[in-house]
């Protein structure tokens, strides 16, 4: 059998045979959504005011550890909002990979902050720390109050790690760089509730972190994000710059800041609450899915499953076939091949610093960035597949 054949039908060993075609996600709805949902309805409960905001974020902080969560529109807003607290500067550099969606970029942009683009590892799918290092002894002129990158004179303000596909980045050595260099550290999560770094919940490692429950993915609210930050300060501040700066009051209505009107609503904290009660099952349902494909492409040349390090318990929210190089003029037949049979699959988003909004930011050498951009493809990935 050829390569293209072959892989659709390893994927169809692990695939149920259906009409409609099978999608990289599609959410999971079997516990209590319809009971707390309805509730908010009956009761009139379904915007800006009600308990299910509260209870999800205490979920979330008991679920990660964190100290504060706090619930938000989307993972973006999220993000941009983490970026804001963190205090990054208008025109300084932050260092995020060039392999992420462009909501880790835009966030940045938002806070007129400058993304510069780093490479990644392809044993952990997140920035390459070794090689993030040598890069920044080459270009960062060491000042008082911080570092400055002397190719363009910027100073350099925050690193901004993202957990690619739920798989946790090396942390210890990211840490280490944020040390030395004096780096802000903000974790794009929003693709990783649920995984752990040696032990601890991604998302709180840093200063802030954004988690995103938009519909694709592993817990959904509809539309949604969080803010994580074990600084009980930065969490109360979360709060109030997400809720439009509003004091507290029985009647005077006042604000005492430039606020955001970024809350979460209460009907779609209603769904997300449903939806933590089942997250350990939804994560043990997407490493079983893992294995069935580590074990469907066992043995197949030149493809492999993206599987996770030993020091981590990845969520696997979206599994990843990598081919090998000389596999990977053949990925567009393949993709184009499964999704006409039935079977969703897809390439990883296009590299931001190729974007063209993106284009002309500072960056480092991107090749195993751009390696694995042609070599990557991503597989129906559904907590129901297993
Ligand atoms: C989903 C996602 C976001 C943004 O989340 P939304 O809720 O869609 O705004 C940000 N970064 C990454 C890496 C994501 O996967």
């Amino acid at each position: 059998m050829d390569l293209v054949s072959e892989i659709y039908s390893r994927l169809r060993t692990v695939l149920p045979e259906r009409d409609a075609p099978i999608q990289l996600h599609e959410p999971y709805f079997t516990g209590n959504e319809w009971k707390y949902v309805e509730d908010c309805i009956t009761s009139g409960w379904v915007s800006s005011a009600g308990t299910y905001v509260s209870r999800f974020e205490e979920m979330l902080a008991d679920i990660t550890g964190a100290g504060r969560a706090v619930a938000v529109m989307n993972g973006t807003a999220a993000l941009y909002m983490c970026l804001k607290l963190a205090g990054i500067a208008e025109g300084s550099e932050v260092l995020l990979p060039t392999l992420s969606f462009v909501a880790t970029a835009n966030a940045v942009s938002y806070q007129r902050a400058v993304p510069h683009f780093v490479d990644s590892d392809e044993k952990t799918l997140g920035i390459d720390p070794v090689k993030l290092k040598k890069y920044l002894e080459d270009i960062v002129e060491e000042r008082s109050g911080g570092c400055i990158n002397r190719l363009t004179g910027r100073p350099i303000s925050a690193l901004l790690p993202m957990h690619t596909f739920g798989h946790p980045a090396d942390m210890d050595l990211l840490l280490e760089i944020c040390k030395t260099y004096g780096l802000v550290m903000v974790e794009d999560a929003a693709q990783s509730l649920g995984s752990l770094y040696r032990g601890k919940h991604m998302g709180h490692f840093g200063t802030l972190g954004a988690l995103s429950f938009n519909g694709n993915k592993i817990v959904t609210t509809g539309g949604g994000g969080a803010i994580l930050t074990d600084d009980g300060d930065l969490g109360a501040l979360a709060k109030h710059l997400t809720t439009t700066a509003k004091l507290p009051h029985p009647w005077s209505f006042s604000h005492d800041m430039l606020g955001y009107n970024h809350r979460m609503p209460n009907i779609n904290a209603a769904l997300g609450c449903a939806q933590l009660e089942r997250l350990d099952e939804y994560v043990d349902r997407k490493r079983t899915l893992a294995k069935k494909y580590q074990e469907a492409f066992d043995g197949l040349e030149g493809v492999t499953l993206f599987t996770e390090q030993s020091f981590v318990r990845s969520n696997y929210w979206l599994n990843a076939l990598i081919l090998a190089d000389e596999h990977a003029a053949k990925r567009d037949e393949i993709l184009e091949s499964t999704t006409q049979n039935g079977i969703v699959t897809r390439p990883v988003w296009d590299l931001l610093h190729t974007l063209p909004m993106y284009r002309d930011c500072p960056r480092m050498d991107l090749s195993t960035a751009e390696s694995l951009a042609r070599r990557v493809i991503n597989i129906p990935s559904s907590v129901f597949l297993s």
